[in-house]
């Protein structure tokens, strides 16, 4: 279907998520975000080729006089670096882009996170649009204002607080999408059903051959959804002082695990789908929650076509390690969200490091 839906994210900083097929080629909704007449794009060896070029001549059909930049970097997590956020800063600085410039993240979580982070630094802070092309930037990465790049220590280590100027998912982009990285894409949408939303889950089981098929209306669906649960908490605490921290399920064993493996290995969807039955067993394991909703977790994960196990030969220490730098560690010990059972995800603070070696 060709319906347009849209998700308003509230707060000192509001802004709008559009979602719909079409949305790159939307000369007038592109423009309607530019506050002068520089526009910057940033985007990968991937996304630049199928993707850019439509921008911007949809860009120029409304504004002819718009001054264009381009920066292309190179696919893949392992590029989410300070040195090409260096290299993004330094194509900002030659094409004279000014304050009042736009820049538009066109690409998945990587693009959108080191160029986010470029845009909240250019002339301490200019307007970032989010042009997200993989589901799992649609659902998560681009809502919300994190912006951030990877360090060897771990992930997302330095960044910023950012918010979008706007969120335009155009969602016939996802056709082009290698599957694996659309199944990726299906963990984060589980994850707002596992966290809060039991009947969101049951609807995602109900669709998830529909979701696997393509299906646009279900993969609109699963996106406005997820959307409007990450608008809600963001909305309701920017920084991640409580609840936000709540979007981090399966984040804390997947970190470690993305982080321990190297490159080449899990995806982030996958490490997260991982790291969520991983949580589950943790919650189990301290008398939270019963094995039924580790089951059920586990089997609607393996229906999207997820791993739900943790690869082999990997050092659990290691990973311990790994978890103790982690952001959401603090002080008082390892960190983790857990849950009571399906949709009642919460903090726990102080968990032993036992238990966590033990699952
Ligand atoms: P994520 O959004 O999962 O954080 P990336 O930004 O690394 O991940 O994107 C995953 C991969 O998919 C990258 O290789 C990227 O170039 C590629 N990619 C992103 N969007 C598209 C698309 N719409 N069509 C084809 N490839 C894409
Ligand atoms: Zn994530």
């Amino acid at each position: 279907s060709g319906a347009m839906r849209q998700v308003e994210v509230g707060g000192a900083q509001p802004y709008r998520i559009a979602i719909g097929p079409g949305l790159l080629d939307d000369g007038a909704t592109l423009a309607a975000v530019l506050r002068g007449r520089d526009a910057f794009i940033v985007s990968d060896g991937n996304v630049a080729p199928l993707y850019a070029a439509r921008v911007i001549d949809a860009l120029r059909s409304e504004r002819p006089d718009l001054r264009v930049g381009q920066y292309v970097m190179a696919p893949g997590e392992e590029e989410k670096t300070l040195d090409n956020f260096a290299r993004v800063i330094d194509a900002l600085a030659r094409a004279g882009m000014r304050r009042d410039a736009t820049l538009f993240a066109l690409g998945g979580g990587v693009v959108g996170d080191l160029s986010g982070f470029a845009a909240a630094c250019w002339m301490r802070g200019i307007d970032c649009v989010q042009l997200p092309t993989t589901l799992l930037a649609m659902v998560d990465s681009s809502v919300g204002g994190k912006t951030a790049v990877d360090l060897p220590q771990g992930k997302n280590l330095v960044g910023a607080f950012h918010p979008p100027r706007a969120v335009l998912a155009d969602t016939s982009t996802l056709r082009t999408l290698p599957p694996r990285e659309l199944r990726a894409g299906l963990a984060e949408v589980v994850k707002y059903g596992a966290i809060g939303d039991a009947p969101f889950l049951d609807w995602i089981d109900a669709h998830a051959e529909a979701l696997l098929a393509m299906d646009n209306d279900a993969l609109a669906e699963a996106i406005a959804r997820s959307c409007e649960h990450k608008a809600a908490i963001v909305e309701r605490d920017p920084f991640e002082h409580g609840e936000r921290a709540l979007l981090n399920l399966g984040h804390t064993f997947g970190h470690a695990l993305e982080t321990e493996q190297g490159y080449g290995g899990l995806n982030h969807g996958e490490a997260v789908a991982v790291g969520m039955v991983l949580a589950a067993r943790l919650s189990e394991r301290l008398g939270l929650s019963h094995a039924d909703d580790t089951t059920r977790l586990r089997t609607l994960l393996s229906r999207l076509e997820l791993p739900v196990d943790l690869p082999a030969g990997l050092d659990p220490q290691a990973m311990l390690a790994h978890m103790r730098l982690d952001k959401k560690a603090q002080a008082d010990g390892l960190r983790f969200i857990v849950w009571d059972g399906i949709g009642r995800a919460k903090v726990l603070p102080g968990v032993p490091e036992d238990a966590v070696l033990a699952v």
